[in-house]
């Protein structure tokens, strides 16, 4: 795979490259859809995202393009096979994807018929993509509220992992709610250092004993605190285009994904929200290589990594 991975690089061949096996670890269930999917399915175009410069620019813009196409328990399932209809034309053999808590609504408040409606897409739509089942929270909600709906999706057994998002800040006081999940066996990750400090992410991976960071750029301003990262083989799951987007980064050149690589970082390339950024992994390796950050070799060893 890796001689076809360097020549489809070499090449410029989309196409090749969407046969080798890539792995998604950072992708949101509800965003993980390609927009002509979504546009050939309502009939409505959705117009390319422009830069925004937060998540509540983002948010607004997602509020007034993409949400009212997809209303409901059906446009939720719409978005979930528009996902996985995704991973498999872009060939992710392997993919994390992250349900948050309170998506249950459209299911009569039901974490069990959610579930079912996950698994029953996922069988019709891609069947041979090794899934992984995230649950992820808003550090927005209150906490006990979160503590018991996590008992709740736990004790289902269906999760694999689990994801943190919101104020970066508040992230390190979720200790108990990780643990638990710990004792179960989950993947244990965290948005952080995206808008937050590199200290931020040094302390959200120590206090919730993270395996993996989601994003995590603001590291490579530190070099203590990527040398703690690579020391505790904490891996980063870089989404290039969306740093980009929310004005993280000013552009593939710059990206800071090199210093971590450099610093002995295990990194890897995802989408994070394909329906609003519109860029593949298959894609992200491309923006990387044309940019000069990586050459193909390196390339591929981040893509093999991910396994
Ligand atoms: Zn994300």
């Amino acid at each position: 795979m890796k001689d076809q991975f360097i020549a489809a690089l070499q090449q410029n061949s989309l196409a090749e490259m969407r046969k080798v096996p890539k792995a998604d670890l950072h992708n949101h269930i509800t965003r993980g859809g390609n927009k002509r999917y979504i546009e050939d399915w309502c009939g409505v175009k959705i117009p390319e995202c422009p830069k925004f410069a937060d998540l509540h620019e983002m948010n607004q813009w997602n509020a007034i393009h993409i949400k009212p196409l997809l209303n409901g328990r059906l446009g939720y399932e719409k978005r979930i096979e528009a996902a996985f209809a995704q991973a498999k034309t872009d060939g992710i053999t392997l993919l994390h994807m992250s349900v948050t808590i309170g998506e249950e609504a459209w299911f009569d408040d039901s974490p069990e018929q959610l579930i079912q409606a996950i698994q029953d897409i996922h069988r019709r739509v891609a069947p041979e993509i090794i899934f992984v089942p995230e649950i992820a929270f808003l550090t927005h909600t209150p906490m006990h509220e979160t503590a018991g709906k996590i008992d709740q999706f736990l004790e289902l057994n269906y999760f694999k992992s689990m994801d943190i998002f919101g104020d970066e800040f508040a992230v390190p006081a979720f200790k108990k709610i990780f643990r638990k999940a710990k004792d179960k066996g989950l993947i244990l990750k965290a948005h952080a250092g995206e808008f937050g400090t590199a200290e931020l992410v040094r302390q959200a991976a120590e206090e919730l004993e993270l395996d993996q960071i989601q994003h995590g750029i603001a590291a490579a301003r530190s070099p203590q605190v990527m040398r703690w990262l690579s020391d505790h083989h904490i891996q980063l799951n870089i989404c290039p285009t969306s740093n980009i987007l929310l004005s993280r980064v000013e552009n593939y050149q710059t990206h800071p994904i090199r210093t971590l690589y450099d610093n002995g970082i295990k990194v890897t390339v995802n989408s994070d929200d394909m329906i609003i950024f519109d860029q593949s992994v298959s894609e992200e390796f491309f923006n990387l290589y044309q940019a000069g950050v990586f050459n193909a070799e390196e390339l591929n060893e981040i893509r093999e990594n991910a396994f």
